[in-house]
């Protein structure tokens, strides 16, 4: 019997979670509380729904020949996805064995030798920089900044293509400065093929509120164009390819 997964939900044609048409699969749990998250309903990993990899591969073939003439694949995202990592590489392999493309999209914040297991089936790392300066990253995430670092640094080693993602929201991870040094930081690898730059939105907020969480950002405001350009204008200086929405 092939292992079961704790997951979220499905989007059988994601045009965001890397190249092409997706077959995007959101798993269940996150160690992390970020203060804009857009899916809070993720984080606990006892409320996803069980599902088997066969269940899932048999679902995902049927959108093969999308994500053939599109280039396109299936994402892992979340929620944190290496949260079940048993689960994304035995999802993987099988993956792998169809000739479909893998992309995860991660924080970075877990790293064991599964993992790494993982990182050898996965095709892109879309790989989540919530902010480069380690208070300001603890106070947006409630977690160090140093294992996503390390995790870089490791996906450097072993040469993965990777997508960053960084959202840009005012107040919070709009500082130049930070900016400045995570372009430095990235200017470093060769592996980092895109840095796509999210301009935050707020449409999570309702979810917060029907969870009873208490959403902080309330009155924090969307990013005007301006200020997106600036920082994408930041990152262009360190000859890294930025892309926004
Ligand atoms: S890592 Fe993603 S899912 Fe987890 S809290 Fe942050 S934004 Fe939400």
């Amino acid at each position: 019997m092939s292992i079961m997964g704790k997951i979220h939900s499905i989007e059988t044609c994601g045009t965001v979670d890397g190249p092409g048409i997706r077959f995007v699969i959101f798993m269940q749990g996150c160690p992390l509380r970020c203060k804009y998250c857009h899916n809070p309903d993720t984080w606990k990993l006892a409320d996803g729904e069980n599902k088997s990899v066969d269940e899932l591969m048999t679902e995902i073939k049927k959108y093969k020949s999308y994500m053939n003439f599109s280039g396109g694949g299936v994402t892992v995202t979340g929620g944190e996805p290496l949260l079940q990592a048993e689960f994304v590489k035995e999802l993987f392999i099988k993956c792998k064995k169809e000739g479909i493309h893998t992309t995860i999209d991660t924080s970075g914040y877990l790293f064991n030798n599964t993992i790494k297991e993982v990182l050898n089936y996965t095709d892109l790392v879309l790989l989540d920089i919530k902010c480069f300066d380690r208070t300001q990253y603890k106070y947006i995430t409630g977690v160090p900044l140093d294992p996503t670092i390390s995790f870089m640094n490791y996906l450097g080693d072993i040469d993965k293509p990777v997508w960053i993602r960084y959202v840009l929201v005012p107040g919070l991870s709009d500082n130049e400065t930070h900016i400045e040094n995570l372009s430095l930081f990235l200017s470093d690898f060769n592996n980092v093929e895109r840095i796509e730059l999210l301009p935050f939105h707020k449409m999570g907020e309702f979810k917060w509120k029907e969870l009873g969480y208490t959403y902080e950002l309330e009155d924090t405001i969307e990013p005007s164009k301006e200020e997106v350009i600036k920082a994408m204008a930041i990152i262009k200086m360190h000859n890294l390819n930025v892309v926004t929405n």
